[in-house]
């Protein structure tokens, strides 16, 4: 046998323990300023037949704007105007899905998603149901999903939770709030166009912006990080810094948010997140807090933890005078605490992901409960 031979033998056995994720990107990705109006050739090519249609699905506040003008409607092609009001559940999906079987004889061609985390996880959830036989909080987990999903596309319009790359689509479901992690969530195609992004209200872009902050933050200080979730979360959180902390020309600011969630979002695909985003869901669990603001509300406490995060949160909210809400927590029952407590301990691996193995040992209720009185 030649040494080589023998050499790759050898690297084979001796990798043949190793766990690593193997886990989908989004295959293709169209990027830059009014690349919305590629949105008919890129979908061209999808199109099964005049009897499968694309089925939009719109955050409703475009719905009396000049956005549904550009969609490149033909055939029963739908727009579906949808409130991001609330985070999405698991029966607005499942009535989503009936629907659009009940008045389409085949299935459509394409689910498109347009608008920030809210619409984008919807796309997701429902391009999966349209193949997967119901209801979708059956799915809440990973990989419970066994059949591809329909090709869908997302195209942002707030920068920040990188639901654009990431394989989950997080739903409140009947007893839990818990993402669809599955290999099939993830975008077949993504089309991202800052220009989308001109209308977002300033409180809205700072707590979206911070989501994606937040993302590096508990990345960057894991033990879960690697060289692969280091290289993506050190540029995302160098365009945080730009956006956030630097004076930049408006266009700019836009383009690099934009590029800023998508390697947030790639860096926590091969990490985990930490502190804030476990805590951020015994808020919403509760009270319904949405994401974003969720996370700051929590990540300004979190100083014992992320000094140099938390310093950095305090300059940026500082320069775009964001007052966060205060008295979010003040008038909670004992019941209230410990739901929220129970919601947010249940988040074991990233726990793990921001003290170690033995992260038991090193937070209590307790101590949640002192953070949540804060907030
Ligand atoms: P969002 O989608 O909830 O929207 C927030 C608000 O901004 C809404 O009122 C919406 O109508 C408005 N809006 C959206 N685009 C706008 C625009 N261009 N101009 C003006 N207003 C606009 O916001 P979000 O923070 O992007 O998303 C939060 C959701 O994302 C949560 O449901 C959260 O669970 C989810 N999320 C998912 C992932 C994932 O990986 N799947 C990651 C993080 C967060
Ligand atoms: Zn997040």
């Amino acid at each position: 046998m030649a040494v080589t031979e023998k050499l790759n033998k050898k690297e084979i056995i001796s990798n043949k323990h190793t766990n690593y994720r193997n886990f989908p990107m989004v295959p293709r990705v169209v990027f830059g300023r009014r690349s919305f109006s590629q949105l008919g050739e890129v979908l061209m090519p999808k199109r099964r037949n005049s009897d499968a249609p694309f089925i939009f699905l719109a955050d409703d506040f475009f719905e009396n704007t000049d956005l549904p003008s550009q969609i490149p409607l033909m055939f029963d092609d739908e727009i579906i105007f949808i409130s991001a009001n609330e985070e999405p559940k698991t029966e607005q999906v499942d009535a989503l899905v009936a629907r659009i079987k009940e008045n389409f004889a085949e299935l459509p061609s394409g689910i498109i998603g347009i608008g920030g985390g809210t619409l984008l996880d919807l796309a997701k959830a429902v391009a999966i149901m349209s193949t997967n036989s119901g209801p979708s909080h059956n799915y809440q987990g990973w990989d419970l999903v066994k059949k591809p999903a329909l090709y869908h596309v997302g195209i942002p319009t707030i920068s920040g939770t990188g639901a654009e790359v990431s394989r989950t689509t997080v739903l409140m479901g009947p007893d839990k709030k818990l993402g669809i992690n599955s290999d099939y969530t993830t975008y077949d195609q993504v089309i991202l166009d800052p220009d989308l992004t001109k209308t977002v209200p300033t409180e809205q872009w700072f707590y979206t912006g911070m989501d994606c902050f937040i993302h590096c933050i508990e990345s960057l200080n894991g033990t879960y990080l690697n060289a692969f979730s280091k290289s993506y979360g050190e540029k995302a959180l160098e365009l945080c810094n730009e956006v956030f902390l630097e004076d930049i020309p408006e266009e700019e600011s836009r383009d690099k948010l934009m590029m800023a969630s998508w390697h947030g979002g790639m860096s926590i695909a091969y990490s985990q997140v930490g502190i804030a985003h476990a805590m951020s869901y015994g808020l919403s669990y509760l009270l319904g807090v949405k994401h974003g603001l969720g996370n700051c509300l929590v990540f300004q406490h979190l100083e014992k933890f992320y000094p140099d995060g938390v310093e950095l949160f305090n300059k940026m909210i500082h320069k775009h005078q964001i007052t966060l809400p205060k008295g979010i927590c003040s008038n909670l029952t004992e019941n209230d605490f410990d739901l929220m407590i129970k919601v947010a301990m249940r988040m074991e691996p990233l726990w793990e992901n921001a003290l170690g193995k033995d992260w038991k040992n090193k937070i209590t209720p307790d101590c949640l409960r002192e953070i949540y009185m804060k907030i």
